[in-house]
């Protein structure tokens, strides 16, 4: 049998942990941990908005996409699934920094306009600028295990970025990127009006609360975001993105994650399961 080398050696040992971990924490968030059988406390999704199926917009709603600023008043002229699926056509026609160029699919967001929880994310991966959706890859598939363990569908929850274009190669958001892309992330949060919002990693974090404090320092204390001066203030719960879990995992991050979703689910009033000793 052909001998390995000591570097294919470690780097099959390297696969084997990183296998290890990935099935590890799959086991903790689909575990004895999470919240079993339906959510009580959600009703079902009332408009589930996602690219792959455009709300039918009235004539003079779609006419409201041309134009810069969209004149809301959610239950007045328009309904939330209506705005939110105008921000996402907007969305899609923009071009306002170079990634509107470089991206394949723009990725505006998609969940229930009611969602009592948004899940902001920092930018669109290779995974979502091929679909348009976001959270659909590797990353993806770890919240959406979160979100299940703290009993809720993903339909029943929003998820978007801050950036709603991928940066090539996954490089970081750039300044100019961000102000070029924060008024559709607002104008997504002011329509939902969620109860909790999720900041996902340090860029959704800063970003969030215009700070340039770590997410290690964050994390685990809610603070609040307005979308505008007068606006009524929205809890925002900063913890770790679960691509950074996937690639720092230890069962201490891992339960930091937790911890702070089970803070996030006492303030919406979600059971919380009793078996709260984990398994190391
Ligand atoms: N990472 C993000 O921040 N957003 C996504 O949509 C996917 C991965």
């Amino acid at each position: 049998m052909k001998r390995l080398k000591s570097a294919d050696m470690s780097e099959e040992l390297n696969l084997k942990r990183a296998i290890e971990q990935l099935l590890e924490i799959d086991a903790f968030f689909t575990g004895d941990m999470a919240v079993k059988g339906p959510a009580l406390n959600f009703p079902e999704p009332a408009g589930f908005v996602s690219p792959a199926s455009p709300a039918q917009l009235p004539a003079e709603v779609k006419q409201a996409v041309s134009e810069p600023v969209i004149q809301y008043k959610i239950g007045e002229n328009m309904t939330k699934t209506q705005a939110l699926e105008i921000i996402a056509e907007q969305v899609r026609a923009c071009r306002a920094c170079p990634l509107g160029s470089t991206r394949l699919n723009a990725v505006p967001g998609e969940g229930d306009p009611d969602a009592a929880i948004v899940f902001v994310g920092e930018a669109p991966g290779a995974d979502e600028d091929s679909t348009g959706r976001p959270f659909v890859g590797r990353a993806g598939k770890l919240l959406t295990d979160i979100i299940a363990a703290m009993g809720l569908k993903r339909e029943q929850v929003y998820i978007c970025n801050t950036l709603k274009c991928r940066p090539p190669g996954n490089r970081d958001p750039l300044p100019s990127e961000k102000d070029a892309c924060r008024h559709f992330l607002r104008s997504q949060l002011d329509i939902i009006k969620p109860k909790v919002i999720v900041a996902l990693g340090s860029h959704a974090a800063r970003e969030l609360l215009a700070t340039d404090e770590a997410i290690g320092k964050l994390r685990g204390v809610f603070q609040q975001y307005k979308t505008s001066p007068n606006a009524s203030p929205i809890k925002l719960m900063p913890t770790y993105h679960p691509a950074y879990l996937l690639r720092n995992y230890s069962p201490d991050n891992r339960r930091r994650v937790w911890e702070d979703m089970q803070l996030v689910m006492a303030e919406l009033g979600l059971k919380i399961p009793k078996k709260q000793v984990e398994k190391e």
